[in-house]
């Protein structure tokens, strides 16, 4: 059996209770070493045989789970932030439904959100944004056309770019381009929730220089959007007096 475990942004507490839990039962953890926080590999037992997937490819990671699980141990998929976002969990589940072994999938805390945290930040403020737009520049992974930067960017929405710190200047001067304001405010968190995170905030002429000057080109999350400095929103109805809920009569009616 194998867990696709999501072990969150960094912080060795933010893997949720589940996963933990599965992280200690483990009799072998593949984890994703390039991102995921080593401090977590503390919670293993005695004995568990651990391997770093940043040095696999897809098909030795498939060699160390199926030599586990031929002697019925249970192992662990430790993928940072949630699995389901850029995690190359799919390749893996279709390749264990072919070999037919088992697993589920425990979520985790996704970066985006640790860096929500860390910048005191809502994604969806009322009268500004609505919608989070989680995507990446294409780099040698291409995003399809229909999805292109250019286009996305056209709703004004928030924005949340992963996968894309190694070019900013490039992610600005194609965002301005396409029409957003230069005035855009926007953020850059590093290493978010990580004892070493760095997190700024500018705008979207200024984010290649902020970058630049902070040595920052892997492992930083760009969020573009009003939501960053809003000059103005609406505050919700679920607690507005007025508002009648499931839950609470309103003054209004
Ligand atoms: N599944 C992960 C994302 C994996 S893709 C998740 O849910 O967060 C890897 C990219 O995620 C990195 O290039 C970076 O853009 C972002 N990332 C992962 N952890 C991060 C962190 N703690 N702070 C900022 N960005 C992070």
């Amino acid at each position: 059996m194998v867990h696709f475990v999501g072990a969150g942004p960094g912080a060795e507490d933010l893997i949720t209770v589940r996963g933990k839990e599965f992280v200690e039962r483990a009799d072998v953890i593949i984890y994703a070493g390039s991102l995921v926080n080593p401090a977590l590999l503390k919670f293993a037992k005695k004995g568990c045989e651990i391997h770093d997937s940043a040095k696999m490819t897809l098909d030795e990671v498939l060699d160390v789970v199926k030599a586990a699980s031929d002697k019925g141990k249970e192992i662990v998929r430790l993928h940072t932030g949630d699995p389901s976002i850029y995690g190359a969990i799919r390749e893996q589940m279709d390749a264990l439904d072919g070999l037919g072994i088992g697993y589920d999938v425990t979520p985790g805390v996704s970066s985006f959100c640790g860096a929500a945290a860390a910048l005191n930040l809502e994604y969806t403020l009322p009268a500004v944004s609505q919608s989070v737009i989680i995507t990446r520049m294409g780099g040698r992974t291409l995003v399809p056309e229909k999805e292109s930067l250019e286009s996305l960017s056209a709703h004004e929405a928030t924005m949340v770019f992963f996968l894309s710190a190694g070019d900013i200047k490039k992610l600005s001067d194609r965002l301005i381009a396409a029409g957003r304001s230069g005035d855009t405010p926007c953020a850059i968190v590093y290493k978010a929730t990580w004892p070493d995170e760095k997190k700024f905030r500018c705008t979207l002429k200024t984010l290649p220089d902020v970058a630049g000057e902070n040595g920052i080109d892997k492992t930083a999350l760009i969020i573009v959007g009003d939501v960053v400095e809003p000059s103005g929103y609406e505050r919700s109805k679920l607690y507005d007096p007025g508002f009648t809920t499931g839950f609470r009569k309103g003054t209004d009616n």
